[in-house]
């Protein structure tokens, strides 16, 4: 036969599909297999014993004691003629006596084979991946005892490998299940983000970026309960921005925004930080000061007054009027607190607008 040829079992392309699967091809030394060819060798008496696995073109040794070579080409490989009958060892007693096997390289030169006795690895589902065989440099013989042994070899090793595929398999399964338990830590980290981002949407007005209504009626409602139980004073200062409507028909309402947006940040650049800002509506503001007296609050109002009067403002002066009222015995639900400031609130207009009222306890 031609150096190039060799034979191809019928179930070929299956064959190759199996051996894949077990994804041993090129794999690093086991120390398993490393014993099963020492074994071989050891109870056939023969210098080389191999583990061979038959790939497309190749043959790969995924064992080897005695020959120091990790691959030959299929063309030149004994095993792939031992393939052909997997439930028989082959065994060729004398090789150049032997006329497949008489030019094979393997024979006329390095190792010099004689004798090759192979036993076909068979998978569960029939196909034939290899050989563990011994190889000797001078002709001899088998006893049946031997032939025996190798047999059974060659089915240890088939165990030896669904082994591995199984561990590998598991192995694999860990892993998919660690990355799949990241990914769920991603979305939830995701989720997370979304709902802080929502939860302070809520609470936040689109316009000037400080808290709105919906936050300070539940600040508020809060507030209130905290400076009864402490018995601590609560102050409230409401503040309307000067004259605005005449502001938006001359000047339009963008430039309208415009200073709603600075009245806000001026606010916000007075505040303390036990206080919260709020948009009321519309351009009224409102502050909440807990512990804070309704002198207290008059300061801090005083405050907020004079910082928008000062601002440049683009189009003309902005003023501010502002009522502040503090909880007091008459003086302790919400409502009752909203009401005082308003009526501060109002009476600042009344009296001229640009200045801060302190509600009076008889309002
Ligand atoms: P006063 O000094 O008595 O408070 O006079 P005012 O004109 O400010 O009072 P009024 O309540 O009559 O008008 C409030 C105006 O505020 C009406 C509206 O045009 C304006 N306004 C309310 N909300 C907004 C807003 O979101 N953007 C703008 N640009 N203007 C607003
Ligand atoms: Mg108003
Ligand atoms: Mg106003």
């Amino acid at each position: 036969m031609s150096e190039a040829a060799f034979p191809i079992p019928a179930n070929e392309r299956e064959r190759l599909n199996v051996l894949a699967d077990y994804n041993i091809m090129d794999s690093l030394p086991e120390q398993a297999y490393d014993d099963f060819v020492k074994l071989a060798s050891a109870i056939c008496g023969t210098p080389i014993a191999l583990i061979s696995l038959l790939d497309k073109d190749r043959q790969w040794f995924k064992a080897d004691f005695g020959l120091g070579v990790s691959e030959t080409p299929r063309s030149q490989a004994f095993c792939a003629h031992a393939i052909m009958k997997p439930d028989d060892v082959m065994t060729v007693e004398d090789a150049t006596a032997d006329e497949r096997f008489a030019t094979n390289p393997l024979v006329t030169g390095d190792p010099h084979i004689r004798f090759y006795a192979g036993a076909p690895l068979v998978a569960p589902t029939g196909e034939a991946l290899g050989t563990i065989c011994v190889i000797d440099r001078q002709p001899r013989t088998l006893s049946e005892t031997q032939r025996e042994a190798l047999a059974i070899l060659s089915r240890e090793i088939i165990v030896q490998l669904e082994l591995r595929r199984s561990i590998e398999t598991l192995e694999q399964a860990v892993l998919d299940q660690e990355k799949y338990v990241e990914l769920l830590q991603e979305y939830q980290r995701d989720i997370e983000k979304v709902r802080v981002h929502l939860e302070s949407q809520s609470v936040t007005d689109v316009l000037t970026g400080v808290k709105n209504r919906r936050s300070f009626d539940m600040t508020l409602d809060e507030e209130c309960m905290r400076a009864r139980t402490r018995g601590s004073t609560l102050s409230l200062i409401m503040i309307d921005v000067d004259l605005f409507k005449a502001f938006n028909d001359i000047h339009g309402h963008p430039a309208g925004d415009e200073v709603l947006r600075g009245v806000a940040r001026l606010l916000q650049s007075e505040l303390r930080v036990s206080d919260s800002l709020f948009r009321y509506g519309g351009e009224e503001f409102a502050v909440v000061l807990p512990e804070t007296t309704c002198k207290g609050a008059f300061v801090l109002g005083e405050r907020f007054r004079r910082a928008v009067q000062r601002a440049p403002w683009p189009k003309r002066p902005i003023s501010i009027s502002i009522g502040v009222a503090a909880t007091d015995a008459d003086t302790t639900s919400p409502q009752d607190l909203l009401q005082a400031a308003d009526r501060a609130l109002y009476q600042a207009k009344q009296s001229g607008r640009n200045r801060v009222v302190m509600a009076s306890g008889d309002g």
